[in-house]
């Protein structure tokens, strides 16, 4: 089968890979459909991630192919969504809906799993990982499939970083950030009852009016000190008490605890790179810094009915669609901002 490879610095190549196979009772194969480019197989491609070479890819849904003979919850021909990493279900971790702590779980491309950016994967922990989004099992109507794919990494990781800053009806959030998270941070801040929602740093105007679009009430360019100055002046001097950091850079999180008031919260869910946190400016402020990487499983129950019933749309944040065999170009695209995030059709 095909599937992409990380070969080094900017180079995606898509390859002749074993097959899919099952390897213990407990797997099952999926034929991925659809797939999608993560901010953090960005990080890779620039070099700042996984060593090369390596597979890349951990969002994706399909139809499942073949069980072991120990699974029970899907079976062939289901369509499922698969979370960014596969996970036991029955650890102390995944028992508290940490699967992203799973003592037997791991992430996709690692050691000799199948990475999802590719023709089929064997998922380990079959019953526990997969989650299928229709009940008996059948594919979703199309217009929805692009939202349900987000379910697999980055609206639930957009949703962590809603739910962890603890929003109450009512509360003005900044989201920092123009990506895909940060946009599916916004429209998570606003399902959890924000009433004024910023977003800071976003660069272009077509990234203003999708940010506007997921539910943002202003949009500002600013970045930095001027970002923070600008929050200032929308808020009438009262900062927000709650700051999403959708980034991972270390002025997007400085901007963020700057224009946190005391006593919030900054909640980051961007993959950090070079963050170097003040502690003091937390300590004076009494400023709590929480979210982390997000548990995706187990928010995946709570979000599928309101994208089923099409209240909310996701999906909205893959801009552009490819073929997998175009997968160097996604990757070229996404790194040049000439897309937000890539939807990869794999079958
Ligand atoms: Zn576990």
């Amino acid at each position: 089968m095909k599937a992409t490879v990380y070969k080094g610095e900017r180079r995606v190549e898509l390859e002749e890979v074993p097959d899919a196979a099952i390897a213990k009772c407990s797997d099952a194969v999926v034929d991925i459909e659809y797939a999608g480019v993560c901010g953090s197989d960005l990080w890779t491609y620039r070099g700042q991630g996984a060593s090369a070479p390596s597979r890349i890819g951990h969002e994706f849904v399909g139809t499942v192919r073949e069980v072991g003979s120990e699974v029970s919850s899907v079976k062939p021909g289901d369509w499922v969504i698969v979370p960014f990493r596969y996970s036991d279900g029955v650890c102390r971790y995944c028992q508290k809906g940490l699967e992203t702590s799973c003592i037997h779980g791991g992430f996709w491309g690692r050691e000799s799993v199948d990475a999802g950016q590719g023709e089929a994967a064997c998922v380990p922990y079959a019953d526990d990982t997969l989650v299928k989004a229709l009940p008996d099992g059948s594919r979703p109507d199309e217009g929805i499939i692009a939202s349900l794919l987000t379910l697999s990494d980055v609206f639930t990781t957009g949703y962590h970083a809603a739910t962890c800053s603890r929003i109450r009806s009512g509360d003005t959030v900044v989201v920092v950030g123009d990506g895909a998270v940060g946009l599916c941070a916004i429209m998570a801040a606003r399902l959890l009852g924000a009433s004024h929602i910023i977003n800071a740093g976003s660069s272009h105007e077509d990234r203003h009016l999708l940010a506007k679009a997921c539910g943002a009430d202003e949009v500002i360019s600013a970045r930095g000190d001027d970002a923070v100055k600008a929050v200032e002046t929308l808020t009438s001097g009262h900062m927000p008490d709650e700051v999403l950091e959708c980034v991972g850079s270390a002025q997007s999180f400085s901007t963020a605890i700057s224009m946190c008031a005391p006593g919030g919260s900054v909640s980051y869910v961007g993959l950090p790179h070079g963050v170097d946190i003040d502690v003091k400016s937390l300590f004076y402020n009494n400023i709590t810094v929480t979210g982390g990487m997000s548990p995706a499983h187990h928010y995946i129950a709570r979000l599928l009915p309101q994208i089923l019933d099409k209240s909310i749309n996701p999906g909205l944040v893959y801009t552009k669609e490819y073929r997998l065999k175009d997968i160097a170009t996604a990757y070229e695209d996404m790194d040049n901002r000439r897309t937000i995030k890539p939807l990869i059709k794999v079958g």
